[in-house]
């Protein structure tokens, strides 16, 4: 050990885990897949609350949950269920690889392990869709291990705790090292529950309250009066720009035509309002984008754009609306639909511009 290590090693504060198990069973948070504190919850229940909340929020997964839920009570019943249905009640919560894993997993669990979820880190990574993380939070909230569970609300708790400055995602591993030296004995689940609450009601992004944290006392963030300024992250590149034009046709009973995107790829099969294909650099000018749509007949280029972002790249979409039929490829939806087929949000936004505009214009 170098000398500046040794010197940082002996800076480095005493954390009680015991602390913030006391805080956590006086303010849990009471949400729809956590047992009440002192109960063992249900694998089921837990990894697909994680699934669903990766890179998603707590108040956006909480509905889908309950509707999940509902739907299919149990593993053997999501396994049972088709690939179409889990997408259409994915749909609105984004990244869909995410739906398809979840479903992978579910007919693995089912198939090959009596239904029944591994209960070791090693073994919940095997499956389908699962990663560090989430075989993490897993182990230790539904089988109380000791595993070291540490998503971007742990990060930041960590950050904070020991001042780390190196940049973010390079200081990843030295926080899951500090995350690591401060398990507890005893209650991994709750633990592992209360970092992520503290991250997320008390050491926030913005305005910490420090004064109510259970850990104020040592935490060097707070004393140096730096909380806000960490973790510290590079700059995210810009992201580049696709464009593509996307066509709303609609019937004489007012259905839209939607169409099936291919198995793989990008929102995998998927329903999709038909468009040109998704280009960098400069859109295809009309003539050249209208031969890639459903029908040749009297389109009108509706005025304004849909924008949305995904992980990789930003998308800017024109679209042309038209009423028509014959025969083409695809499938016709009536608007009271839109919400049981398995639309992502950048189809629903260019559905809900399209009608927005036409009423408009009436
Ligand atoms: Fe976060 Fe403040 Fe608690 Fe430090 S004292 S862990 S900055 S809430």
């Amino acid at each position: 050990m170098t000398d500046k290590e040794s010197k940082n090693k002996k800076k480095t504060p005493r954390i009680n885990p015991v602390k913030l198990l006391a805080w956590y069973d006086r303010h849990a948070r009471v949400l729809p897949w956590r047992a009440p504190i002192g109960k063992r919850a249900d694998p089921y229940h837990v990894w697909l609350s994680e699934i669903m909340l990766q890179q998603t929020t707590v108040t956006a997964v909480a509905p889908y949950f309950i509707k999940f839920l509902g739907r299919w009570p149990t593993l053997a019943d999501l396994a049972a269920a088709s690939l179409d249905e889990v997408f259409q009640m994915w749909a609105g919560l984004g990244y869909y690889r995410r739906a398809r894993g979840l479903h992978a997993c579910a007919q693995t669990l089912v198939k090959e392990y009596d239904g029944v979820f591994p209960s070791s880190e090693d073994d919940l990574l095997k499956l389908s869709g699962i990663g560090p993380y989430t075989a993490a939070a897993i182990a230790a909230i539904a089988f109380d291990q000791r595993a070291n569970v540490v998503d971007g609300n742990v990060e930041r708790v960590m950050a904070r705790l020991y001042n780390v400055e190196t940049p973010l995602p390079k200081a990843k591993k030295e926080i899951k090292e500090h995350a690591a030296q401060n398990l507890p004995t005893l209650r991994y689940g709750d633990y592992a529950q209360a970092l992520m609450d503290l991250g997320a009601t008390v050491c926030t992004p913005r305005n910490p309250k420090c004064a109510v944290c259970p850990w104020q006392a040592v935490c060097q963030a707070r004393i140096l009066g730096c909380a806000e300024d960490l973790p510290v992250r590079l700059k995210a590149k810009p992201k580049p720009k696709r464009y593509a034009t996307a066509f709303v046709l609609r019937d004489s009973k007012g259905r839209v035509l939607l169409r099936q995107r291919p198995p793989e790829g990008l929102l995998a099969s998927m329903m999709e309002v038909p468009s040109t294909p998704w280009q960098e650099g400069k859109g295809l000018v009309w003539e050249a984008a209208r031969r890639y749509a459903p029908i040749q007949g009297a389109w009108t280029l509706l005025s304004g754009n849909v924008y949305h972002t995904f992980t990789h790249f930003d998308l800017e979409l024109c679209v042309a609306v038209a009423s028509g039929a014959g025969r083409v490829k695809g499938k016709w939806v009536k608007q009271a639909d839109w919400e049981t087929e398995a639309l992502p949000s950048v189809m629903k936004k260019i559905l809900v511009f399209a009608e927005k505009e036409m009423r408009i214009r009436k």
